[in-house]
């Protein structure tokens, strides 16, 4: 297994990564690989980047900067912080269903102060592909894992196709098809069901609602337990024109200031919610909800109404149990395959990019030749399975927390 790599000899060239999964963690852990000159693959069953159906966006904090920092070249990272939202500064608000303030609190400093920024997801996957187009390789279903003759992992793709190489990553997100087959056992708890919606921030919609759903993180609630959260995002420049300023080449997708909101609703068993929605199509599930919140403040309406009304969809809540070590040479874990988590604290992300960050880091130990294949992966796996199930818990307790907690981050 793995011989050359394993006894310590290594050859760098031997060191091919196969990564299962073209998302956020996958494509870090790419452009880290890339940066440190070691060969890669990365597979996604996608057609392209431009998946509808991904989230609009998240925070990135100083474990996901860190981790950009790192694994970005430097014009690719300026790009990224050219391209992002200002983090919210202003106060966490709740209001009743007609608007009245129920609760107000600053929004609490960010640890070792770093405040981080707002991303659209699909700008952060655009910057994170560029320059590695080349080893990207879309339609690309993983099917299984096996062993070659000479003890290397090989993955098999739909339609036949198979690719062998030192290392399986499985970078495919809370459904991986890597992780069903290593850890048969790995349970998942299903929280529940939301619905995730966009709606451009224009001059009308901005005189309308309350400046804290734009300048801080706002949510209204009403005696049912629907609860709508929003946040925006407004870019520094437009993004063609960051593009061309600082990484020429890089076409980025424009995408105009906008609110991304979430509706979810409490009921008596965390998954009594809004789960009969599930498989709708945009324009009935965006009126769905325009009709679950049409008794609401006209202000609070005004966000669903104008909503992008395509863009709506309804996504799943799950959250990963501890898993036991695994022995498998040859396949290990990125990201939500490994510990996928509530959006309780927004650090799903951001923990894949810790991931990719770390992984990237052990691997270069190998191909330096200071450690064998097979204790890199074991030191990357104890540490990612250490943080990245506290993090677990900690999504756990926030999205359960009091009423007066965020639930489903948008
Ligand atoms: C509403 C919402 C809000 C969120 N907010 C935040 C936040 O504020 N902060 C934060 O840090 N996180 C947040 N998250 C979590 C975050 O989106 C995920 O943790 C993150 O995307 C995980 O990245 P990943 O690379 O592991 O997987 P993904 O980004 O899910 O990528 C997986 C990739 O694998 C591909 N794939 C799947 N199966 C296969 C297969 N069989 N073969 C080939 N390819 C395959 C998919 O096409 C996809 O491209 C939020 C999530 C949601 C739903």
């Amino acid at each position: 297994m793995n011989r050359h790599l394993d006894s310590g000899t290594s050859d760098p060239a031997d060191l091919r990564v196969l990564i299962i999964g073209a998302g956020i963690g996958g494509l870090c852990l790419a452009q880290g690989l890339r940066r440190a000159g070691i060969a890669f693959t990365v597979f996604d069953r996608a057609p392209s980047l431009v998946t509808r159906r991904q989230g609009y966006g998240f925070h990135i904090n100083q474990d996901g900067d860190h981790a950009l920092r790192a694994c970005l070249p430097t014009d690719l990272y300026e790009l990224h912080r050219a391209t992002s939202s200002p983090a919210p500064t202003g106060d966490f608000v709740l209001y009743s269903a007609q608007l009245q303030e129920i609760f107000r609190r600053p929004l609490p400093a960010p640890p070792r102060a770093y405040r981080g920024v707002g991303v659209n997801r699909q700008t952060l996957r655009e910057i994170l592909s560029a320059g590695i187009d080349d080893a990207i390789r879309y339609d690309s279903d993983f099917q299984r894992y096996g062993t070659s003759p000479d003890g290397r992992p090989v993955a098999y793709f739909t339609g036949g196709e198979t690719e062998a190489g030192a290392l399986i990553v499985g970078a495919d997100g809370a459904g991986s098809a890597v992780r069903h087959q290593l850890l048969p056992g790995a349970e998942f708890d299903d929280t529940g069901r939301a619905i995730y919606g966009r709606t451009p921030l224009t001059p009308e919609l901005r005189a309308q609602i309350p400046a804290d759903f734009i300048e801080g993180m706002a949510r209204a609630r009403d005696e049912r337990g629907i609860a709508l959260a929003a946040a925006a995002f407004i870019s520094a420049e437009p993004l063609r024109k960051a593009g061309a300023r600082l990484a020429s080449g890089v076409q980025l997708t424009e995408v105009g200031d906008h609110l991304r909101w979430t509706l979810s609703r409490r009921g008596e068993s965390p998954a009594a919610d809004t789960s009969q929605f599930w498989g709708s199509g945009g324009a009935e599930l965006h009126t769905a909800v325009a009709d679950m919140v049409a008794s609401w403040h006209p202000a609070l309406r005004a966000i669903v109404d104008a909503a992008d009304a395509e863009a709506t969809y309804p996504f799943g809540i799950f959250c990963a149990r501890p898993v036991e070590p695994w022995t498998v040479p040859g396949v290990t874990l990125l990201g939500d395959a490994i510990h996928t988590m509530t959006p309780g604290r927004g650090e799903g992300a951001n923990t894949a990019l810790r991931d990719a960050q770390l992984l990237t880091e052990r691997l270069i130990d190998v191909a330096s030749g200071r450690s064998p294949l097979s204790t890199a992966k074991q030191l990357y796996e104890a540490e990612m399975l250490r943080y990245g199930f506290e993090a677990v818990e900690r999504s756990r307790a926030a999205y359960f927390a009091p009423a007066m907690k965020p639930q489903a981050g948008p």
